[in-house]
């Protein structure tokens, strides 16, 4: 008997339900889930509630945030089917394989994508079983490597494997096959560093080609990659003509490690340079002059009677006092300065190529913003005052590793002086010797 004979057809949404691949109809602008399929929610493991009224990204893995998604969004409107090799996320923690085919459609003045998802695991094991052995070898090396490529030098033709386009979250009909394609990817910082290390392999100074360095995804952000590739074919002169490459996404190790790089070089209650950081930046400057000949001021600045802050307001009040400071350094000082806490209560400036007058400038410069700002408004604390001492290479001390000692001593004197000011190395033979009070 045939089906219609018993009732008529079953209803689309019927047939959509029993569908094998999975079915999403989705908001362009929120990325949310408006309808799906069971396939859409079962196949991941998840019930239908933790689906629908979802964001789409929140099932995969190779598209992060909104930006990204409306990004491709962009490119979805004007496709005619936009194909996606992806991942999703099962609830069990595992991962399928997918390819996603996009449409897009008005209906009733409103935007909305279509998009089926196919679960090619496989597919992919079929492709594996009846491949070559060379294909093989390149299946497994791309289901290992988050990118492969190939590039033909005779040519500059680069093949990118699908993978290589999910990492920077193009499509696999996106990217055009050739090498300029992913010489615009790479970081301008780091582009002249890669090229130069291809270039010493195929010239055989480097037995292959390694660099971690950056690709801009279609975002406009910045991955990290760990990039390594070899020559694989020469012409009947020995030169290279093929070279492969893998790639790997190590963006979430390297970010941790500049993270960690940034947490040992920054103080953590200023947010400037520490003492460590600080010193070596300073023995580059001192290395620069050495070679240059070229004048260099070092400044020790110390705020006057802070402990009486501490005191008298709290230790959270003399740290905001001390994070202040720095801000307000860090704005009156001039791009190429450095300023660093060396502990305490107590900052170095490096001032490179200030001679003395400019270095007195920029002391005077400090003095005027601390008197201007409004510390009694800003944290109820008394006006803050610093005492600096200065010392220039080469008018005061002829001796560059010395400077930041001649300023130290400048510094003291400072002080001794009355505070709320500044002393230059080279005034301290011409200023008369300390008073030495009795000890009783
Ligand atoms: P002077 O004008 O001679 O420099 O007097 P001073 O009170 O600033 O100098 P002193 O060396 O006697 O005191 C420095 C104070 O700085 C003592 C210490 O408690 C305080 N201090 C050092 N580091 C920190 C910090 O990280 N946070 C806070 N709140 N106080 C700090
Ligand atoms: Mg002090
Ligand atoms: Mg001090």
């Amino acid at each position: 008997m045939a089906f219609a004979e018993q009732g008529g057809l079953p209803s689309l949404e019927i047939l959509f339900e029993h569908m094998a691949d999975a079915v999403y109809l989705l908001d362009p602008v929120t990325s949310n889930i408006l309808w799906c399929n069971r396939a859409a929610y079962a196949d991941l493991g998840l019930q239908a509630s933790e689906v629908l009224h979802h964001s789409v990204l929140s099932l995969q893995k190779d598209v992060q945030g909104l930006p990204q998604w409306a990004d491709i969004a962009q490119v979805i409107r004007t496709a005619d089917c936009y194909t996606f090799v992806g991942r999703h996320r099962h609830q069990d923690g595992g991962e399928i394989p997918v390819e996603v085919n996009t449409t897009h459609f008005n209906h009733q003045g409103c935007d909305y994508f279509l998009s089926v998802a196919r679960n090619i695991s496989k597919r992919l094991s079929l492709d594996e079983a009846s491949s070559t052995r060379d294909e093989r070898l390149r299946f497994a090396l791309e289901q290992a490597m988050d990118g492969l490529w190939d590039w033909s030098l005779l040519t500059d033709a680069v093949y990118f494997s699908p993978q290589l386009k999910r990492m920077l979250g193009y499509g696999p009909h996106e990217m055009t096959p050739h090498v300029e394609t992913w010489k615009h990817n790479v970081h301008p910082d780091d582009r002249d560093q890669v090229m130069s290390l291809i270039d010493q392999h195929l010239r055989g100074r480097l037995m292959r080609f390694e660099a971690e360095y950056r690709l801009r995804n279609r975002n406009g952000h910045d991955i990290w990659v760990h990039d390594r590739g070899q020559v694989c074919e020469r012409d009947a002169q020995g030169r290279p003509t093929r070279m492969v490459g893998m790639v790997q996404n190590i963006t979430d190790r390297k970010l941790l490690e500049l993270r960690l790089e940034k947490m040992a070089s920054i103080d953590d209650l200023t947010q400037i340079p520490n003492r460590r950081s600080g010193m070596a930046a300073l023995d580059q400057q001192i290395a620069l002059s050495e070679r240059s000949g070229g004048p260099l001021s070092v400044g020790v600045l110390d705020i006057d009677t802070f402990k009486s802050v501490n005191d008298r307001f709290g230790h959270a009040v003399g740290d905001e006092v001390l994070y202040r400071v720095a801000v307000l350094l860090r704005q009156t000082l001039r791009p190429s300065d450095l300023v660093y806490r060396s502990g305490g209560e107590e900052f170095v400036l490096v001032l490179p190529a200030a001679g003395r007058e400019t270095a007195d400038a920029i002391a005077a410069d400090i003095h005027a913003a601390f008197e201007a700002k409004d510390w009694e408004g800003d944290l109820g604390v008394p006006d803050v005052t610093v005492s600096i001492g200065l010392a220039t290479y080469p008018q005061d001390q002829p001796q560059l590793h010395k400077l930041l000692d001649q300023a130290d001593l400048a510094l003291y004197r400072a002080k001794e002086i009355g505070r709320n000011r500044t002393c230059r190395a080279g005034d301290l033979l011409a200023a008369p010797a300390p008073s030495v009070s009795p000890i009783d």
